[in-house]
């Protein structure tokens, strides 16, 4: 588990680390050069957010820091990413 998330789960109940888990599940960050990578699987956390924002981001496919679109999964995706 990142540090992110173990900071995350002894400040939270477990039922909300559980929510929040969930919730971010939901999110992917994606790489102009084609490359996702699941935003919880990477310590980020995205609850309760809205829009769609792009953080600056080193991408472990191209190695180049791209600003990478925040978006929510596919239907798809959601089974199909590890
Ligand atoms: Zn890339």
């Amino acid at each position: 588990m990142p540090a992110e998330h173990r900071l995350l789960k002894s400040i939270l109940p477990a039922k909300m680390f559980e929510v929040v888990k969930s919730g971010t599940k939901q999110w992917l960050m994606e790489c102009p050069c084609g490359h996702k990578r699941d935003i919880w699987d990477s310590g980020g956390i995205r609850y309760k957010a809205a829009g769609q924002p792009r953080r600056l981001l080193r991408c472990p496919r191209c190695g180049k820091a791209t600003w990478h679109r925040i978006r929510k999964k596919t239907e798809s995706e959601r089974v199909e990413l590890p």
